[in-house]
C-alpha cells in the first residue's frame, strides 16, 4: 500500500467516528455489539429525558465514563496526533470527531472539534447559569448531581438526541471545510450525516477525498474519490507511513 504524501496539502480536514475508538475498547452505542443494542437511544437519550428522568442519562453514559478511566488511545489516535505534530507551520489541520470519549486529545491531537461534546465533562443544565463545563471523574450513576451555583441538575456535556450541534462547533466545521484541500473520513458511515455532508462540501471546493472504514460504503458515495477498507488502527499507520 502506497502511503499518502501530506506535504502538498495546505488545509487537511479529518473526520472520525466510532471505528477509530473501537480498538481502545470503546463500543459503539448503536449497531451490532453496541452498548445500547437492547434499548432505543432515541427514546432513552432524548433531550426530553433531562426533564423527566435526568439520572437515567447519567446511568446510560456513566458506563462509558468509567470505561475511559482505563481505556487508552490506540494506533489510529496516535497516528493522527503525530501527523498534526509533523505538519509545517503553514499547513492547517482540523480533526472533527463524532466520538465523545476524548481519546484524540489524550493521544495529543490539538485542533479537535467535538461535534457531540465530551462525556468526561459535566455542565449545568440551566442555560443561564455561569458554571463552565469541567472535567469530572465521577460517573454519578446513583445520585443526580446538582449545580452549586443555581441548584439545577448537572448534565453530561454531550449532545443528546433532539439537541442541535453547538453553534460554535458548527461554525468551526464550516470554516475548516471552506478551503479544505484534503478530506479524510475514518471509521464512520460515508453515506449519512456528517460524513456525507462534509465530503460534499470538501468536493465542492476541489479537495481530494478519502474514505477509510471497516465496512464499504453502501451505497457508494460518489463524492469520495478513494476508499480504503480495514481497521483504522492498522490502516492509518500504513497509509500515513508511521510505525508502532
Ligand atoms: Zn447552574
Amino acid at each position: 500500500m502506497q502511503s499518502l504524501d501530506f506535504s502538498a496539502y495546505r488545509n487537511i480536514v479529518v473526520l472520525t467516528g466510532a471505528g477509530v475508538s473501537a480498538a481502545s475498547g470503546i463500543q459503539p452505542f448503536r449497531g451490532q455489539g453496541g452498548l445500547w443494542k437492547d434499548i432505543n437511544p432515541f427514546v432513552v437519550a432524548d433531550v426530553s429525558v433531562l426533564e423527566t428522568n435526568p439520572l437515567s442519562i447519567w446511568q446510560l453514559f456513566g458506563k462509558l465514563r468509567t470505561q475511559l478511566e482505563t481505556a487508552q488511545p490506540n494506533a489510529a489516535h496516535l497516528t493522527l496526533a503525530k501527523l498534526e505534530a509533523q505538519l509545517s507551520a503553514s499547513q492547517k489541520f482540523t480533526l472533527i470527531t463524532q466520538n465523545i470519549d476524548g481519546l484524540h486529545q489524550r493521544a495529543g491531537s490539538l485542533n479537535v472539534i467535538e461535534l457531540h461534546g465530551n462525556v468526561n465533562y459535566t455542565r449545568c443544565s440551566n442555560h443561564t447559569c455561569s458554571l463552565t463545563s469541567y472535567l469530572d471523574k465521577y460517573s454519578h450513576q446513583e445520585l443526580l448531581p446538582i449545580c452549586q451555583l443555581c441548584n439545577s441538575p448537572l448534565r453530561l456535556d454531550i449532545v443528546l438526541f433532539g439537541e442541535q450541534i453547538p453553534v460554535k462547533q458548527e461554525w468551526l466545521v464550516k470554516q475548516s471545510l471552506r478551503d479544505c484541500d484534503l478530506f479524510i473520513a475514518i471509521g464512520t458511515s460515508g453515506t449519512v450525516w456528517p460524513a456525507a455532508n462534509f465530503v460534499r462540501s470538501a468536493h465542492y471546493v476541489g479537495a481530494r477525498t478519502i474514505f477509510i472504514n471497516l465496512e464499504p460504503m453502501k451505497p457508494q458515495n460518489p463524492y469520495f474519490q478513494e476508499e480504503y477498507l480495514g481497521l483504522a488502527e492498522e490502516l492509518l499507520p500504513l497509509l500515513f507511513n508511521y510505525e508502532y
